[in-house]
Formats: C-alpha cells, structure tokens, sequence
C-alpha cells in the first residue's frame, strides 16, 4: 500500500476504505492468484454480494489487517 489514502472501489464513491475484499476469478486467474477491492462501510455488503453471487469472493479483510501477498 502507498501512503495516498485508499478509496472505496464502488463507483463513483469517494469515501476512504475500510476494507478488502480478495477476489478470484477461476476462468482467468490461477488459483493461488488475489485481486483486490477496496470498500468504505457502506459498500462493503454491496461489494461482496456482487462477488459472492459470482463464486469470486475469498476474503474480506480489515485494510488494517491487510498485507499484500509477495
Ligand atoms: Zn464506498
């Protein structure tokens, strides 16, 4: 992570994230393979549900928590 503040990933919010939802999608990631989505509060249901429904989501974590994978 930069230091810039992180930004929900749901459009056209503006508001700072609190978490991350870790992601995947079997038909063009490997496995082992993490993308991430930022979400404030509010988007945070919003956000897994899309994934979820899509048998993406792996993970949502507290950005605090958070450590990028090396
Ligand atoms: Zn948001």
């Amino acid at each position: 992570m930069s230091d810039e503040t992180p930004i929900c990933s749901a459009k056209g919010c503006r508001i700072e994230a609190v978490w991350v939802l870790a992601w995947n999608n079997p038909k063009i990631h490997t496995p082992e393979r993490r993308k991430t989505w930022l979400a404030c509060e509010e988007h945070r249901e919003h956000l897994s549900q899309f994934l979820g429904v899509r048998g993406f989501l792996k993970d949502v974590v507290l950005l605090k928590e958070w450590e990028e994978p090396r």
